[in-house]
């Protein structure tokens, strides 16, 4: 990969401004999940152990641009000292005066975590002289902050222009199995899309039916694509607005050799709540009160099928409403597989999105993929095929 890595860098006694997310879910003050705290801590370890000052750069909410007391991010210093077992000193500005004074405190190894870089209007205008206040604490800049990677903003793409840049650890991890999973990846390339809608996944199916050997859809954007074959689809979620998009895309994967995998069978119910009755139908049998909720068990095994004869997996959205069984059936069913495979080592399975993480905990496999990525609006980016500018100032 065209990235410095740590393990070149000029470590002990160099002052290491590291771009953490710590944007972590609160209700009445506390940390409700702090995955994004446990996240940095490979990368904060490793430069402590290695003799550098850790001085870490965060976002708290959306303060845009002013000092909101209530988005501070002092909160965070105790639990983040917590899991590291080690005191983490908390500056109340992230540039100027303050934050001088405590990096010139901190010992070689110790940790300082900077205030909300968005209490200052220059860090979403990416403006270059508050990125220079940034850098004035640092003689390296370390992003980690991979979900925060699509925003050109001072603190994670400015600050590459000025200082020696480098991946941290996490950063790096999700780097190397994007690109197993999009990049250079091992083919036959199997991807599923699911989810809502197409509207908002336009831009990836186009990405996708260029790059992939197959593509599964899913959820219920892909009553969008029945519909546009001229399957009648009751009253399921349908965007019949876009049938002329949907047979766009269809026709640009039959022109790049991309395999479209529909539904072939689905699963029914005339209202979503739990226990409802549920049916599978033939798609010639839907009626006009049925709303279609889950791909049916032909279309799953013929998914499991496909995964059996793939390389790769990379997978963005649930294939039916899997908050409410028996609408969780399909996904559950091809969570479960793709995760025996990748633990087995016969795919490279790469999942993300947020509720693509929330359903491959419901299938209680995430632990199995080869990655899941829990960087949600960047993740989405990087399989639509952009440029994160995160990612491309790390480039050398
Ligand atoms: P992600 O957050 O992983 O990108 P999305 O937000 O695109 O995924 O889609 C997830 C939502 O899609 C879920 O809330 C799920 O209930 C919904 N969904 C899946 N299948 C259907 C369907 N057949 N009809 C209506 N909603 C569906
Ligand atoms: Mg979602």
């Amino acid at each position: 990969m065209p990235f410095r890595t740590l393990d070149t860098a000029d470590l002990a006694g160099k002052r290491a401004l590291v771009r953490v997310d710590f944007n972590v879910p609160v209700d009445g003050g506390k940390i409700t999940d702090d995955t994004r705290l446990r996240a940095a801590l490979p990368t904060i370890h490793y430069l402590s152990t290695k003799g550098a000052k850790v001085i870490l750069l965060a976002h708290f909410d959306r303060p845009k641009g002013k000092v909101v007391p209530e988005m501070s991010l002092a909160f965070v210093a105790e639990p983040l000292g917590k899991l590291l077992e080690q005191e983490v000193a908390f500056a109340s500005d992230c540039v100027g005066p303050e934050a001088a004074k405590v990096v010139n405190g901190l010992e070689n190894g110790g940790v300082a975590l900077l205030e909300n870089v968005r209490f200052h209007a220059g860090e979403e205008k990416n403006d270059p002289d508050f990125a220079k206040a940034l850098a004035a604490n640092g003689d390296l800049y370390v992003d980690d902050a991979f979900s925060a990677a699509h925003r050109a903003h001072a603190s994670t793409e400015g600050l590459a222009k000025i200082l020696p840049a480098y991946p941290g650890l996490a950063m790096q991890r999700e780097l190397e199995a994007l690109d197993s999973a999009l990049g250079n990846p091992r083919k036959p390339v199997l991807g599923i899309v699911g989810g809502s809608k197409v509207s908002t996944k336009l831009d990836l199916l186009n990405n996708l039916v260029a790059k992939l050997d197959r593509l599964a859809i899913g959820g219920g954007m892909a009553n969008t694509f029945l519909y546009a074959q001229g399957h009648d689809v009751g009253g399921s979620l349908c965007e019949k607005d876009l049938a002329d998009t949907a047979r766009q895309i269809m026709a640009t994967a039959e022109k790049s050799g991309c395999e479209l995998l529909l539904p072939i069978d689905v699963v029914v119910a005339k209202k979503v709540a739990p226990g409802v009755d549920a049916e599978t139908r033939e798609l010639s049998e839907v009626q006009p009160d049925d709303l279609i909720l889950d791909a049916g068990p032909k279309s799953a095994q013929r998914l499991i099928e496909a995964m059996e004869s793939s390389n790769t997996l990379i997978w963005n959205g649930p294939l039916g409403v899997f908050e409410v069984p028996p609408f969780d059936e399909a996904t559950v069913s091809a969570a479960k597989h793709a995760a025996k495979l990748a633990k087995g080592g016969k795919i490279v399975a790469v999942a993300g999105g947020g509720d693509t993480v929330a359903a491959l905990n419901h299938a209680g496999v995430s632990g199995d993929f080869t990655f899941v990525s829990t960087a949600g609006g960047a993740f989405l980016e990087w399989m639509e095929g952009k440029t994160l500018p995160g990612v491309a100032a790390l480039e050398i």
